[in-house]
């Protein structure tokens, strides 16, 4: 499991810009929803690089004593999500090294699929790891790399490892970013009001520093970044987009403009298929908070049914996904979610989720809503049922932990107790995201993997 850690982050570059760290702090922010479990930013004033990283949320891991350390014109940084319970600050990022050719710091968003195979190659060459990471895999092929340049090496590197990659990568004089040829995660480019640059996950990371939305970085595509330069485009791989579908799912903060289109949007647009798919009668329509807010919405305008906040969320507590053991799982969604009596008692209700995964917060909610009178529970999911893992970085747990992949809807049904279930299919979430051919990556509802 352990190759497995670098799960879905968030990636953040900021170029030309003085405190560039303290923008650095500012765009992790706005993307923490992509990671709680540590934070950093590595700075290079163009002799040195300096690091800070740290268990906890961003707030948490820096103030402004800290980040005027983190010094310099250009910074990286990086939001760490995992479910596995490795506490080893080793785990986070940026990962740091000194090479041959002075420093550098790593950030990654994604997992490499070859990432074993590279890293017992290179243990049989001598390697010696510190992490598990598969992101560690990458600062020994570029140490190791014959080529003169840190860009030439970068490239190399590479060409060498499969699967998903956002990357940026500083030196102590400047920034490379990068996704891998299928763009399964997000990476945008944005201008800086003082005419810097800013690489990002999401967008919504843009909003929070006043920066201005490019374009993404293409799928195979390496931005160079140096000083009072525009920055320099290579291809490096033939793009084959396969975009994430689940970013637009759930991953992703709804104002943010992902694989070129409104996150808010596409979702709503998932509650109106599913709406026109699976029909009921009913008398309200609510939202799991928060996720499924803006299908549920969608949901209410196709139907003409009312929308109505019915279940309350603590915002107090972190995702449930967190805790590694199911007891506390239970525990940690009636702490988080409590239901409105007023909105649901002796209603027919509709229930809208993004996703069902184990089935742990289903289950809970259709008893809480009928605990709390609802005559009758519809439970609708915006996205089909999960039935894979993933393997190129979102966090999924095994097969066998998967709902969908070991009952049948109407055992579903059955086991979360409620009225009715039904989910979108794969023909209408991909209507919702505009989908032109085949440029998503819907494995998690298909089993149909790529790499
Ligand atoms: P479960 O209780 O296991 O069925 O999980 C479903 C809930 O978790 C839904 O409310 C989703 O919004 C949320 N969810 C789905 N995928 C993920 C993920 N990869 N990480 C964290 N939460 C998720």
């Amino acid at each position: 499991m352990h190759d497995n850690l670098n799960e879905k982050c968030a990636v953040v570059g900021i170029f030309g810009q003085e405190e560039a760290s303290k923008l650095a702090y500012f765009s992790l922010h706005a993307l923490q929803h992509r990671g709680q479990e540590a934070a950093g930013i590595s700075s290079a004033d163009g002799r040195k690089l300096h690091t800070i990283k740290k268990r906890g949320l961003v707030m948490r891991v820096f103030n402004e004593e800290k980040l005027r350390t983190l010094s310099g014109s250009a910074a990286i940084g990086h939001t760490r999500y995992s479910t596995a319970g490795d506490d080893s600050i080793l785990d986070a990022q940026p990962v740091f090294a000194r090479y041959d050719l002075g420093e550098m710091a790593i950030v990654h968003n994604g997992n490499l699929t070859n990432a074993q195979e590279v890293r017992n190659a290179l243990i049989k060459k001598g390697a010696i790891f510190q992490t598990f990471m598969d992101t560690e895999n990458l600062i020994h092929l570029i140490a190791k790399s014959e080529k003169d340049k840190l860009l030439d090496r970068i490239i190399d590197a590479v060409e060498r490892i499969e699967g998903a990659f956002s990357l940026v990568i500083l030196s102590r004089t400047k920034m490379f970013a990068m996704r891998d040829r299928h763009g399964f995660r997000p990476l945008s480019l944005g201008k800086l009001p003082n005419g810097g640059y800013i690489v990002a996950s999401e967008t919504c990371a843009f909003d929070l520093v006043g920066a201005e939305f490019i374009r993404d970085v293409e799928p195979g595509e390496l931005l160079i970044f140096s000083q009072g330069k525009e920055p320099k485009s290579i291809k490096v791989f033939e793009p084959t987009p396969k975009h994430c579908i689940f970013e637009y799912v759930y991953f992703a903060r709804p104002d943010s403009s992902v694989f070129g289109q409104s996150v808010y949007k596409a979702r709503k647009d998932m509650g109106k298929e599913l709406a026109r798919l699976a029909p009921v009668e009913a008398d309200v329509v609510i939202p799991v908070p928060d996720g499924g807010v803006p299908a549920a919405i969608g949901y209410a305008q196709e139907s003409g049914i009312p929308y109505e906040m019915g279940i309350m969320r603590n915002h107090y507590i972190g995702r449930t996904f967190i805790e590694p053991t199911q007891e506390m799982r239970d525990l940690k969604v009636q702490m988080k979610l409590s239901p409105m009596t007023e909105i649901i008692k002796g209603k027919r209700v509709i229930v809208i989720d993004d996703s069902i995964v184990r089935g742990t917060t289903s289950k809970r909610i259709v008893r809480m809503l009928k605990e709390a009178g609802a005559n009758e529970v519809h439970m609708r999911v915006s996205s089909p049922p999960t039935t894979d893992p993933c393997y190129y970085g979102v966090d999924t747990p095994d097969k066998d932990k998967l709902i969908a992949a070991n009952m049948s809807n109407e055992e579903i049904c059955e086991y979360i107790e409620a009225d009715s279930l039904a989910y979108l299919d794969e023909a209408s979430l991909l209507r919702s995201v505009n989908a032109q051919g085949d440029e998503y990556c819907t494995a998690c509802f298909t089993g149909k993997y790529i790499v």
